[in-house]
């Protein structure tokens, strides 16, 4: 995580800001958290902690300059709230979510896959691409099981 958090003071070092210890505990928070998809608010309640003295406004505009320096990613998944994502480090592009519609968990797909698509777009749009946000909405494996387990229950199916 130190390297990681190294990596971003150069990032906003590069583009002439500095790392402060505000900006620093917005970063950890996020980086301990990387696999969770964190609004501003549950950000801010996670800051706290490391820095008491920390505002909601100071963690809404750190997480807004990080989305600008394309560190961290902003993304909705349908319930109107933002939620700011951690890009996985080297990636060019945002990573694809695996929304699912019956219990709400989020997956990540780090391994971009697009390429022949972009490419496509590219030549035939004449549309340089320089980001992309998809999410898939769907069941999950998890989901999947359970169901699997109830459609064998006869009660369940003579009640469909
Ligand atoms: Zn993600
Ligand atoms: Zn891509
Ligand atoms: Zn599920």
């Amino acid at each position: 995580m130190k390297a990681r958090i190294d990596q971003i003071k150069n990032e906003l070092h590069t583009q002439s800001y500095k790392l402060t210890p505000q900006r620093e505990a917005t970063v950890e928070v996020l980086l301990e958290n990387e696999e969770d998809h964190l609004s501003a608010e549950d950000v801010y309640l996670l800051v706290k902690e490391k820095a008491p003295e920390i505002g909601l406004a100071t963690v809404y505009r750190t997480l807004e300059l990080l989305n600008e320096l394309e560190i961290v990613d902003k993304i909705n998944f349908g319930d109107g709230v933002s939620r700011y994502d951690l890009r996985k480090e080297g990636a060019n592009h945002s990573h694809h979510h695996l929304v699912c519609i019956q219990c709400g968990s989020v997956s990540e797909i780090e391994e971009d896959l697009l390429g022949d698509v972009e490419r496509k777009v590219e030549e035939e749009w004449i549309f340089k691409i320089k980001d992309h946000r998809l999410t898939f909405h769907g069941i999950c494996s998890r989901c999947q099981t359970e169901q699997g387990t109830e459609a064998e229950t006869p009660s369940l199916k003579a009640a469909r």
